[in-house]
């Protein structure tokens, strides 16, 4: 499904190389996790997936089930069934939650030649989904994440990645900043998305949330490039000892 392969990147505005050579590879269904200390490229392997500006891709490529996302603007992308949850949702004061999600649900609905959602079965859908996320219809009515507390703001990107239905899901630092009941919605709200098809990357910094979100891959970032991979043991290991072992480990071989 998604195969990354040897991807460079470096950064637009000045001659800085952040990934150098990523290799990852993400079966249907799958949901693996990427960890690794502050500043190794796993936020900005995510944007270069979503097709962010300000990063350029020097070497490598990016497929998802067998077409590159790379040379797909980030709407295509979208279309094609990319989803990123950002680490820092961004609020988009004067459009509602609503609206933002009617247009953005429509919008992928024809990219992939299904027709609009009526406006009877849109109200249907969003209300059963944000109803399981704890998202209020006060919520929905508001400005895009505009004043939203921290732990409402990742609900409602876990709300948009459920009207989307994607085919990969990215999760950036999702659980940062979520406190324990807010972090179990979450993890409640992805897990009802697996279905066995649809993948997920995972980045995080805590093997709490990975209690909750079971991966079958842990991964290592590491100065631009995964170090290591194991099974969910890994994140354990990460828990208790921190990264210096591995990283030590890695650097000898
Ligand atoms: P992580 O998510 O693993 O903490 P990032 O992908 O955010 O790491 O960052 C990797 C490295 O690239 C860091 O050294 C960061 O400072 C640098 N970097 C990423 N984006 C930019 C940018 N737009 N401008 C300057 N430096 C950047
Ligand atoms: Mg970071
Ligand atoms: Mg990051």
């Amino acid at each position: 499904m998604l195969e990354i392969s040897n991807l460079h990147v470096k950064l637009e505005e000045e001659d800085k190389q952040i990934l150098k050579g990523v290799d990852l590879k993400v079966g249907a269904g799958e949901v693996h996790a990427i960890m690794g200390p502050n500043g190794s490229g796993k936020s900005t392997t995510s944007y270069v997936l979503s097709g962010r500006d300000g990063y350029v891709v020097t070497e490598g490529s990016a497929k998802l089930d067998g077409e590159e996302l790379l040379d797909m603007d980030p709407e295509e992308r979208a279309a094609a069934g990319v989803f990123l949850a950002f680490q820092y949702p961004v609020e988009i004061p004067g459009v509602g939650n609503m609206t933002f999600l009617r247009t953005a649900v429509n919008a992928q609905r024809k990219a992939r030649g299904e027709e609009e959602l009526s406006a009877t079965d849109f109200l249907k859908l969003v209300r059963e989904k944000a109803k399981s996320l704890k998202i209020d219809a006060e919520m929905l009515k508001r400005p895009v994440n505009v004043g939203f507390s921290g732990g409402e703001k990742k609900r409602n990107e876990i709300l948009q990645m459920a009207m989307l239905e994607p085919k990969l899901c990215i999760l950036d630092e999702t659980d940062s900043g979520l406190d324990v009941d807010a972090m179990k919605l979450v993890s409640d709200g992805v897990n009802a998305l697996r279905d066995g098809k649809r993948s997920f990357v995972v980045i995080t910094h805590y093997q709490r949330l990975l209690d909750h979100i079971k991966p079958d891959v842990v991964h290592i970032m590491y100065d631009g490039r995964i170090v290591k991979s194991g099974g969910p043991e890994l994140a354990l290991e990460v828990e208790h000892n921190g990264y210096a072992d591995i990283l030590a480990e890695v650097e000898k071989a």
